[in-house]
């Protein structure tokens, strides 16, 4: 019986995959991965499965979109198990719920198979709890890619006690400096998570000014997190590899 599993992959670390995602990546006959799955994840797949990389990069999106959803019916149609794999949790900007209903249309059964998104497990492993009593009673996960007029209201955020930006590198500016016009203090700290989970980890400490000022060197992909929680990290992240004091 064909079947698309649409799987979280976790933030890289191979560790960091469920059982679930585990099993049926040693079983799937196909497997469709993104840019962010770890080589380290991939290798944990059948040795005869058939591995397909369909990266997005810039500009080419959408047909790397269409060349996936093409992919996904020819695969199913033959009757194999297709593990659809993505970074994270694939229904976190992972746009696995359009997948999933391209092949409800066509009448191909899915499962999901929830990930440990970055969102949440790269604060963590960098000693920054999302909530915690009398910081912070809550948290969003906020995409950071678009600016302007079809991007993010940040006014919207600024009262949220921790903000997590997703694909906000390269806007890291122009989004530091609408949370402080929104009114977040600019001594707020920050921390940037840089390859969260894989030994390319790379933590930066930071405040909302140094950001905005464009102070601070990162690379994507890199999880920002916003909130005095980030402060915690200078007493709990003792054991975090690399630390980068800026
Ligand atoms: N579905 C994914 C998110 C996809 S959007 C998830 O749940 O994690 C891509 C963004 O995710 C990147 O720009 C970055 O902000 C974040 N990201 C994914 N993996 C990461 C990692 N290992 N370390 C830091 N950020 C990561």
């Amino acid at each position: 019986m064909s079947k698309v599993y649409l799987i979280g992959a976790g933030p890289g670390d191979p560790d960091l995959l469920t059982v679930k995602a585990l099993r049926v990546l040693r079983t799937a006959d196909v497997v469709l991965y993104d840019r962010l799955v770890s080589p380290e994840v991939l290798a944990l797949a059948a040795p005869d499965a058939e591995l397909i990389y369909v990266g997005k990069h810039e500009g080419e999106q959408e047909s790397t979109q269409q060349l996936i959803f093409q992919l996904l019916l020819e695969h199913a149609r033959r009757g194999r198990v297709v593990a659809r794999l993505k970074g994270g949790d694939a229904c976190v900007f992972g746009r696995a719920a359009e997948e999933w209903l391209l092949l409800a249309r066509h009448g191909i059964e899915v499962e999901v198979v929830p990930g440990i998104s970055s969102a949440l497990a790269a604060p963590a492993l960098a000693g920054v709890p999302l909530t915690y009593r009398g910081l912070s009673r809550g948290f969003a996960v906020v995409a950071g890619h678009c600016m302007g007029s079809d991007g993010v209201d940040w006014r919207d955020y600024a009262r949220v006690d921790t903000l997590v930006i997703l694909m906000g590198v390269r806007n890291r500016a122009g989004i530091a400096e609408a949370l402080i016009r929104a009114g977040r203090p600019p001594d707020e700290p920050a921390v940037f998570v840089e390859r969260s989970s894989t030994p390319q980890e790379r933590v930066v400490d930071t405040t909302l000014a140094r950001v905005a000022a464009g102070l601070v060197d990162v690379e994507s992909p890199a999880v920002l997190v916003v909130g005095a929680v980030a402060a915690l990290r200078a007493e709990l992240a003792v054991s975090v590899a690399e630390e980068v004091l800026l």
